[in-house]
């Protein structure tokens, strides 16, 4: 449903195009990069800018909030009473710019060739902070008003695993009450596919050492008569899967369920060759559970990878020893439902029982990332893709994402409230990397389609 007013609004934003790309060049001009401390003051002053701009929106309420560390630029509208509220989240921070010379034009200088803005900060995530601060301003101006209230949380660290966001949360919930989140920080699966992303995975991580002899042997006079560590190490590893890639850890699949058919279809009809994949990758083919398409295996299925492992004589030569340990690195990529406690003990019961005579284990397990997953029923969600309809032109397409988003986690964690996923980045946008980008096509699509968010929004949740 379009709203009546929805056409004034979006030639607002059709007529004001230019401005919002200088206005974003200003903002990449502020060199905000968390992982640098001698940077900690532009991270203060791109709070700062991108409060005085929300400001100059028409929010009266916008303040620059302190956190453990860098700070947030927050503002509110609340002039909707009755109607829902939602919070607006996207980060002000950048990474590094490293290596610079291999920009084609200054980072921190915003330059626009072919149609695509180039820059830090540009679509990573400025430009997708920017959408929601011109789609809210077409409405304060046109209207007057905004159809139900917002909140807006832009924060300074999540190119750091936001450290101090989690406290943030937990000392302003308050503050932040709100009825849905809208996370504008991620990209849509191909140009010309505008999508929504539905899940996310969680993340637990493991640290296996065995111990054998209290120091290493001469392997002539002890082999054959001492366990091997890095012998018993393989052992373990190798008993935690089967031939086909399915873990046979037990309980370690309990909770995951299995995809509608309509999922199911939904990944077949994404553009995805696995051969192709391959090549870029640099590998003879792609593994994992045979049974199921790749892009299920990646955002649908729990994994267990063996991340590093190291024991014994590393140098040049030969030295011909039974090291007295050995130690392997292993995480688990969690699908929703699945409980990271359950995995982490399951897992660790596991590798106990697997273990060879005549070695000692020690297990740390650690992380406890829940998978975040928004109903693609869920009328928040439904409301956002009739927007992105609106917005490019087609239905958007339901996508899930390997990776874990620290603040996603921490928003489902702290405040327990349903999330929407709308970014509109590109996959070769090239973020944290050389010669960063944002196609204005989809600056532009992306204002529009948060243009008509708020109305969807406000319709779908009252
Ligand atoms: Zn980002």
């Amino acid at each position: 449903m379009i709203a009546p007013h929805a056409d004034a609004l979006i030639g607002h934003v059709r007529a004001n195009r230019e401005r919002y790309v200088e206005e974003l060049k200003a903002w990449m001009a502020v060199p905000s990069i968390s992982a640098q401390p001698d940077h900690a003051a532009d991270v203060r002053r791109s709070a700062e800018h991108a409060v005085a701009r929300l400001r100059a929106a028409g929010f009266t309420q916008a303040e620059v909030l302190e956190t453990d560390g860098n700070p947030v630029a927050y503002a509110a509208w609340l002039g909707a009473p009755g109607a829902p509220t939602i919070l607006i989240y996207g980060h002000h921070d950048v990474q590094p710019a490293d290596p610079l010379e291999l920009w084609t034009s200054p980072p921190f200088e915003g330059t626009v060739r072919n149609g695509k803005l180039y820059g830090r900060g540009a679509v990573d995530d400025k430009g997708q902070c920017l959408m929601h601060i011109a789609a809210l301003e077409a409405h304060l101006r046109v209207n007057g008003k905004l159809p139900l209230n917002v909140k807006v949380v832009f924060e300074g660290e999540e190119e750091i695993g936001s450290p101090s966001f989690e406290a943030f949360l937990a000392r302003e919930k308050e503050k932040l009450a709100c009825d849905v989140v809208v996370v504008s920080d991620t990209a849509v699966f191909a140009e010309d596919v505008p999508s929504l992303t539905t899940s996310l995975r969680g993340l637990v991580h493991w640290e296996i050492t065995v111990h054998g002899p209290a120091a290493d042997l001469h392997s002539g006079y002890y082999g054959g008569i001492v366990k091997n560590p890095l012998e018993a190490l393989a052992q373990i590893l190798a008993a935690l899967k089967d031939a086909h890639g399915r873990v046979v850890v037990p309980g370690f699949y309990e909770g995951v369920r299995e995809l509608s058919p309509q999922e199911r279809a939904d990944i077949a009809a994404l553009p995805f060759d696995p051969a192709k994949i391959a090549h870029e990758l640099g590998v003879t083919e792609l593994g994992g559970e045979p049974s199921r398409m790749p892009l299920e295996r990646a955002w649908f299925r729990p994994t267990l990878e063996v991340n590093g492992m190291y024991g014994g004589y590393q140098g040049a030569g030969q030295k011909t020893i039974i090291p007295s340990f050995a130690r392997a690195k292993i995480s688990a990529r969690l699908v929703p439902h699945q409980d990271p406690h359950h995995v982490k003990h399951a897992v660790t019961t596991f590798v106990q029982r697997v273990a060879p005579r005549g070695v000692r284990l020690e297990v740390e397990a650690h992380g406890d990332t829940r998978a975040v997953e928004t109903s693609r029923d869920h009328p928040a969600v439904a409301a956002a893709a009739r927007a992105m309809e609106l917005g490019f032109g087609k239905p958007p397409v339901f996508i899930g994402t390997g990776g874990t988003i620290g603040p996603v986690s921490s928003f489902d964690r702290i405040l327990h409230l349903p999330q929407v996923l709308i970014g509109v980045g590109l996959p070769d946008d090239a973020i944290h990397a050389p010669n960063e980008k944002f196609d204005l096509s989809q600056f532009f699509g992306g204002i529009e389609t948060m243009t008509y968010l708020y109305d969807e929004l406000a319709n779908a949740l009252r």
